[in-house]
């Protein structure tokens, strides 16, 4: 019983079989009941047109009929179930043939996709099934295909963040172990200059967590937009007010322009101050002393655009594809002895746009010739 229970092939058979039995009644009592009547008036219309005499085959009811009608009736009768049973007997093996044929048809995908499932479940992500024709079976097999590649990207990136992850906190704890074990070995003074460094090293591997609980935040959306009109001229006032100690550290000129007649943006305030903060950051961080950053706006259509234009490092075009890509910087040794971050910033900016709806993006004409990033959003109304 449980056999059946559990096998699906089992059950088509079993299917089949109740179809048939279920015509083989309704035939059987439909035939009992409708013969008698059906029989006599098509032997009625024997006994007008034939030689065999009046009423020599008719069967005229329960003790009417002549004997030679009756034997007649029941021998016809008797054939009609006879055949009817040879039916029975080669539809009950149509239907193990066609059982037999749905289970190569729908069980063996489905034993399959079991069988698959589960090496995924044990971790092999690399698993794919075939996928046959258009049916209903065909899309469940490249649904499933879909979600095993989907499952091996997670995979991969998850692998590539901890590589990442480990690689960006083992070069600060490299250096604050080197400058220990040169303190203890007295080989490094104990002076101002050797714990400034071990506290830089140490702020570096502080803001390293910061962004990494940042990034892991963004990435599942784990925080909610508060969206509201907002205006772009307020935007660009605390982003400049917030740099304004790097600005003058750098004796950088940061500057805003934007049109008198700007229509206000649809977004999350805090998180468009976060963004554009991002972005005037690194490039007063990427622009060397004397240079100049220009927010600016305009208004495209139903969007506006924000840019951040610096007279900076630039940014190679072979590199410009990769940079909202987390920890891609495009020089590490740069990037990290001009105070430069762990490579996240970028990405957390592009999930914060794109959590918009909108889009970010960067340009550059080369190395030397500066740098420019732009956010288009929905313009409110
Ligand atoms: P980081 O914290 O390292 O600055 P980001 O994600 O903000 O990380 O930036 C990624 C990389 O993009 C940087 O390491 C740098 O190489 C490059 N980059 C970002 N902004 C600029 C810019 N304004 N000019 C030149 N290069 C830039």
């Amino acid at each position: 019983m449980n056999y059946i229970r559990e096998r699906l092939s089992a059950k088509l058979f079993l299917a089949n079989l109740a179809v048939i039995m279920a015509g083989v009644v309704i035939l059987a009592v439909t035939i009992q009941i409708t013969i008698p009547a059906a029989y006599n008036r098509h032997m009625g219309m024997m006994d007008d047109s034939s030689m065999m005499g009046n009423g020599m085959g008719m069967w005229q009811g329960q003790g009417q009929g002549n004997g030679y009608g009756m034997t007649l009736f029941e021998n016809f009768r008797a054939s009609m179930f006879e055949s009817l049973a040879y039916a029975v007997t080669a539809s009950v093996i149509a239907a193990l043939l066609v059982s037999l044929f749905l289970s190569r048809r729908i069980v063996a995908p489905v034993r399959t996709l079991t069988d698959a499932s589960q090496h995924i479940a044990e971790g092999y992500y690399a698993e794919r099934v075939q996928v046959n024709g258009s049916d209903e079976i065909a899309q469940l097999a490249a649904r499933f295909n879909r979600m095993a590649s989907q499952l091996e990207q997670v995979e991969s990136m998850r692998r590539q963040l901890i590589g990442d992850v480990t690689h960006e906190l083992r070069t600060p704890l490299t250096s604050i172990k080197g400058y220990m074990e040169g303190l203890v070995d007295g080989v490094l003074p104990s002076n101002a200059e050797t714990f400034n460094q071990i506290h830089r090293e140490a702020d570096r591997l502080s803001r390293l967590v910061d962004d990494l609980q940042e990034l892991s935040r963004v990435e599942s959306k784990a925080y909610s937009l508060d969206i509201r009109s907002v205006s772009v001229p307020t935007l660009v006032q605390t982003t400049l007010k917030r740099l304004s100690p790097q600005v003058t550290a750098k004796r950088i000129t940061l500057r805003s322009n934007l049109p008198a007649d700007l229509s206000p943006l649809l977004a999350d305030e805090d998180r468009i101050t976060q963004v554009l903060v991002n972005l005037a950051a690194n490039a007063i961080q990427y622009t060397n002393e004397g240079g100049e950053v220009t927010i600016s706006a305009e208004r495209r259509a139903d969007e506006v655009r924000i840019s951040v234009t610096d007279t900076g490092i630039g940014i190679p075009p072979e590199h410009l594809a990769n940079i909202f890509t987390r920890f891609y910087r495009v020089d590490k040794s740069r990037s990290r002895n001009a105070g430069g971050g762990s490579g996240i910033g970028l990405t957390i900016a592009k999930h914060i746009i794109e959590a918009h709806g909108g889009r970010i993006w960067a340009e550059s004409k080369g190395e030397g010739q500066g740098s420019s990033f732009t956010f288009s959003l929905k313009v409110a109304g």
